[in-house]
């Protein structure tokens, strides 16, 4: 249940806030900050009103936590994998190539 959560958190987040989702999918900047850049769409929806600021911020918060928890569940799974290795390393030790 918690696997499939972690990679749908993104998801709902996008779909919750799919008008800001929008915004900052439609931002000129790829991998833009959305802060205080000049010519970024979220930028401008905020200082136009359109979208709310503390929805913003809580649009950014939960995609960082949900980025987070991507990044921790990648990374433990990353160390699941270097562990299983290390344990067939181990193993083949154990029964090395015959000698001649
Ligand atoms: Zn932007």
């Amino acid at each position: 249940m918690r696997e499939l959560a972690l990679w749908a958190v993104e998801a709902l987040v996008e779909e919750a806030f799919g008008d800001i989702a929008g915004l900052a999918r439609g931002c000129r900047f790829l991998d833009c900050a959305h802060g205080a850049e000049p010519g970024c769409a979220v930028a401008a929806a905020l200082a136009a009103g359109t979208i709310d600021a503390a929805r913003w911020t809580s649009y950014q918060k939960l995609l960082a936590e949900a980025r987070y928890h991507e990044w921790v569940s990648s990374k433990s799974a990353a160390a699941e994998e270097k562990r299983k290795w290390k344990a067939i390393h181990k193993e083949m030790r154990h029964h090395p190539k015959h000698r001649r």
